[in-house]
């Protein structure tokens, strides 16, 4: 992480494997050149994923505000958290799911059985990472709407290859948002969106193989936003919505400057209607997760994710991520707040 944001790090970031997090000091902010810097977006990390070939078609500038569901606008489909927190167990019951593994075939026939009805895809892959070749493979189960336009919910899967050799399954890192993704698309086989079409994104080599670089991270991202910028998809997309680290019973979501600012706000607004903005933390910080790439070809971004995992987010990349850490009440909040802001983002 170069450029703009040199300025904002704290003298010793943490490098959180998965994801790398600086805080940024509101007070350092003001003695360095501030809100100038801030604004910029922050194409250090984007610029490694975006597409050479497509240009990025201008979007007309948005407001949060005027994504408020108005009196006639339809309920928010419901979901159970106590139903995704079950997903939850039984999917990192079946063992660590780093690349190569048989945990990680094992994680992808998983979803792909609960993907039952859907109308599936699978992104397959080689790539070259920091430690080799794998294969990898983004699962992605679209549930057709009636307005044009599609809204991602997406989140990884794997879990980390250099912690093969140990006991780490990623019950918050990687199987919460797949037990919460189930659940929306058990919701979603029986209740087909009425507005725009919903995508479950399931991104696979999310973690680095080695070390969290920008070349090593996110590699379903990557190679996914490429091919729909390529495409056209990306133009579609309305709305990009990262689900990560959201199973944390002691829930505290973050206000990542790396998402799209008004996107933030819509969710932040749908929180709030549903009386769940005591969740949302007041502090700031600047996360790489797989939204960026994603960001990096013009689709609007949010990153839902608490990084406090345990006192000083202790349990994050360790085998103490395990499911007695994690909640269905955690993942009702978050299912809630989701929920909500699809219903707001259909308002237009
Ligand atoms: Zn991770």
């Amino acid at each position: 992480m170069t450029g703009s944001h040199q300025s904002l790090r704290v003298d010793t970031p943490v490098r959180a494997g998965g994801l790398m997090i600086v805080a940024v000091l509101l007070a350092a902010s003001s003695l360095v050149t501030g809100s100038c810097r801030q604004s910029q977006p922050a194409t250090d990390t984007a610029s490694a994923a975006q597409s050479q070939s497509a240009p990025i078609a201008q979007r007309p500038e948005m407001h949060a505000e005027d994504f408020d569901p108005k009196p006639d606008t339809p309920p928010a489909l419901k979901v159970s958290g106590e139903r995704a927190f079950k997903t939850l167990k039984e999917f990192v019951a079946l063992g660590p799911r780093y690349l190569g593994s048989e945990g990680h075939t094992k994680a992808e026939q998983f979803i792909v059985n609960h993907l039952e009805g859907a109308q599936i895809e699978q992104d397959r892959f080689n790539v070259q990472t920091a430690a080799g070749p794998f294969a990898m493979d983004n699962i992605i189960a679209k549930f057709t709407g009636k307005k044009d336009g599609v809204i991602v919910l997406a989140g990884h899967y794997d879990t980390n290859l250099p912690l093969k050799n140990t006991s780490f399954i990623g019950a918050n890192d990687g199987g919460s948002n797949v037990g919460l993704m189930l659940e929306i698309a058990s919701q979603l086989r029986t209740h087909p969106p009425e507005g725009y079409s919903v995508w479950l994104l399931f991104t696979d080599g999310e973690e680095a193989t080695v070390n969290w670089t920008d070349e090593d991270s996110v590699y379903g991202s990557k190679q996914l936003a490429k091919k729909w910028a390529d495409d056209g998809t990306a133009a579609k997309v309305k709305a990009f919505l990262l689900l990560d680290m959201i199973g944390d019973k002691d829930l505290h979501l973050e206000h990542d400057t790396n998402s799209t600012p008004w996107l933030v706000d819509v969710v932040y607004r749908a929180g709030k209607r549903v009386g769940q903005e005591s969740h949302f933390s007041a502090r700031s910080n600047s996360i790489q997760d797989d939204h960026l790439p994603f960001r990096a070809v013009g689709i609007p971004v949010a990153d839902i994710i608490d990084l406090d995992y345990g006192f000083e987010n202790i349990y994050h990349h360790t085998t103490e991520d395990t499911p007695d850490k994690c909640s269905a009440a955690s993942l009702q909040v978050v299912g809630d707040i989701v929920m909500e802001t699809i219903r707001a983002l259909n308002t237009r």
